[in-house]
């Protein structure tokens, strides 16, 4: 099953409004898009809007890089999904390993916020992977099945179906360690095997992004294992050359 190649930049906390749009605008100016990869950037609630208007009319797709689950109401600080769609998120970032390990969102908040991203047409990207003592422990296909089962309890093949998935093994998430190509396929190949309770065409066709320290110089070996679809990228994401050249993997091939 052929799928669309997906390169996602991850901005985190940096970046003024006038740094993102003008991150964003070079990123929109290029027009190489060798593989014919879907883009998407997340920058900050405070760049949303402008990052979105930068990008209206180009193919760039614009996430948050989180939701709260609520509509409104009194939850100072929190944003919820209709806010983040008024300001032109099409998309939105769900249980990245900093919101779980810095933020306490656990498995069922997780839940809740997928519930929410659904109900408002939100396209989730939903984050799980194992930290380096799970994985030194013998657990990763484990952490991540738990992480799965208990993230998207309660939905259906049908609510499920613009779900992405990323990989992010914890202990490679701006750390400059890369998982091998090898271990991301190994972790790939599962998730995807895992999906297929929802359907063996189901598992085929969902979008599984590969995320931790993807850089220029390995974006090409991860992105030619068969069951990594695309990349989540944190910090070559902030450099637009760095990351159209990861949009661009196996440029020189
Ligand atoms: C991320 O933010 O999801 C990430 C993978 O960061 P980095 O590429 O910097 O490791």
């Amino acid at each position: 099953m052929k799928r669309k190649p997906f390169i996602a930049g991850n901005w985190k906390m940096h970046n003024t409004i006038a740094e993102s749009t003008a991150l964003a605008a070079a990123i929109a100016k290029s027009k190489e898009n060798k593989n014919q990869a879907d883009i998407l950037v997340a920058p900050s609630y405070t760049s949303l809007a402008s990052v979105a208007q930068t990008v209206k009319g180009t193919k760039i797709l614009v996430a948050a890089q989180d939701v709260h689950f609520e509509e409104k109401g009194a939850f100072t600080s929190a944003v919820s999904p209709s806010q983040i769609k008024d300001a032109g998120a099409t998309h939105v970032i769900i249980g990245h390993s900093e919101r779980r390990s810095l933020f306490g969102d656990t498995d069922g908040i997780l839940n809740k916020k997928l519930a929410a991203a659904f109900k408002h047409n939100l396209v989730p990207v939903f984050c799980v992977g194992e930290t380096l003592a799970e994985r030194e422990a013998g657990k990763t296909l484990s952490v991540i099945e738990s992480q799965l089962g208990n993230g998207l309890a309660g939905f259906t093949a049908e609510q499920l179906k613009t779900l992405i998935i990323a990989y992010e093994p914890v202990w490679a998430i701006g750390t400059g360690k890369t998982a091998t190509p090898q271990q991301a396929q190994e972790v790939h190949a599962s998730i995807r095997k895992y999906m297929e309770k929802y359907g063996k065409d189901f598992a085929a066709k969902i979008i599984i992004l590969y995320g931790g320290s993807v850089k220029t110089d390995n974006a090409d070996a991860i992105m030619a294992e068969p069951d990594v679809d695309g990349a989540l990228v944190g910090g070559q994401s902030l450099v637009a050359e760095q990351f159209i050249r990861i949009i661009n993997f196996n440029a020189n091939k």
